[in-house]
């Protein structure tokens, strides 16, 4: 085992916040109750629920019965995109750099995907040009999971309107939640994709805000909670969790996001300055979340790379949890240009709340080296 243990993997999932921990102990012990049933227990129940409404209208700036309870990101981005295709079939649209539970709903249902520039930018004319007024569906992320890049949504949504005035426009906001001010960048999108373990809640919880008049069919279906839109008994301790999670995320996000944004600068300057070659990728740092490094490291391959870290108690990743260990080439970035030799070095790095300067200093301690044995070895 490794002296210290330095968790680099919070764009992944990070820890439960203990807020989230202790609201949800009492729904995990003596408390319990169906939401949708008539007696007190029940009513209790749905208390927890309704309130927890109200902690994610605060966050994206909607109304508490505009929000839908989903098992997470995955769930809320497929209800998204198949739930308007199949209420308002017609063509689909999305950026190319979206998570796979947006990609792969999207190629379900036949739509095409849109050009990114070099920086992981949604190119507005390559959108402008592929919308026609009978678009029924845009969906761009708020930032993106694997290099942070933040997505000029306003600009998306008012194009949007413009070109394909009855289309929907969803924004994946999953990464930009525990770090960006929602309520301005989503205010033009009519579905917004949350995820409570990305921001110090459980997983298997997220939520799915549906606007008013937005053309929604429900794709799990029973006994018809969660206004018909998501059938299934409630996840009422996962949901309290989150809904704490949130409540403690917007209390801090700004000191949190300036903490780690300072952090997050001092890793990313120490190891270019380290590692002979290395660049960031994507965008300059103020367009990215705070939290995110993603480095070039010419001449090794990222899996031994992310074998030696973990040896030495470092915890990161090449691109997004799921294509973890590169042994596919990241979609994003293809979708940015980046070479295939500069992609086959990537490292991601991503700092979230609990991240503190002797992680960095971990970091800063065991990358390079890692780096030099790998280039030595190749030699
Ligand atoms: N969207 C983005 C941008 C993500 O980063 C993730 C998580 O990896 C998801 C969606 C999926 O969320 P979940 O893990 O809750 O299913």
């Amino acid at each position: 085992m490794p002296d210290r243990l330095t968790y680099l993997d919070h764009a992944a999932t990070t820890a439960l916040r203990p807020e989230a921990a202790a609201a949800m102990a009492p729904w995990l012990g003596e408390r319990f109750g169906n939401p949708s049933g008539a007696h007190r227990v029940a009513r209790a129940a749905r208390q927890v629920v309704d309130e927890a409404r109200d902690a994610v209208a605060a966050t994206v700036g909607c109304r508490p019965g505009d929000v839908v309870f989903t098992g997470g990101g995955t769930e809320a981005d497929n209800l998204a995109v198949l739930g308007v295709h199949a209420a308002r079939p017609g063509p689909v649209l999305c950026s190319a750099i979206e998570h796979e539970a947006v990609l792969s709903p999207v190629a379900l249902v036949g739509g095409a995907t849109v050009a990114v520039d070099r920086r992981g930018v949604v190119d507005l004319d390559a959108l402008a040009a592929a919308l026609t007024p009978d678009t029924t569906l845009v969906s761009v992320m708020a930032a993106n999971n694997e290099v942070g890049t933040i997505q000029p949504l306003p600009e998306v949504a008012a194009l949007v309107r413009r070109r394909a005035p009855s289309a929907a426009v969803h924004a994946d906001a999953v990464q930009a939640a525990p770090w960006l001010d929602l309520p301005d960048l989503v205010a033009g999108a009519d579905l917004v994709s949350l995820s409570s373990h990305k921001l110090g809640g459980p997983q298997g919880v997220g939520a799915l805000v549906v606007r008013p008049g937005t053309p929604l069919r429900a794709r799990a279906l029973g006994g018809g909670q969660e206004r018909e839109l998501r059938s299934g008994t409630h996840n009422v301790a996962g949901i309290a969790g989150f809904a704490a999670a949130l409540t403690a995320t917007r209390a801090g996000r700004v000191e949190t996001a300036e903490r780690v944004r300072a952090l997050r600068d001092r890793l990313a300057g120490g190891l270019l300055a380290a590692i002979p070659g290395a660049t960031e990728t994507g965008v300059e740092r103020s367009g990215r979340l705070p939290g995110l490094v993603h480095l070039s490291l010419p001449g090794i391959e990222s899996e031994p790379l992310l074998f030696l870290l973990d040896e030495a108690g470092v915890c990161a990743s090449a691109a997004s949890a799921c294509a973890s260990g590169a042994q596919t080439r990241s979609h994003v970035l293809a979708a940015m240009g980046v070479v295939p030799d500069r992609a086959a070095g990537a490292l991601r790095l991503s700092l979230g709340w609990p991240s503190s300067d002797a992680d960095v200093d971990h970091a800063l301690a065991v990358i390079p080296a890692a780096v030099a044995r790998l280039r030595k070895a190749a030699a």
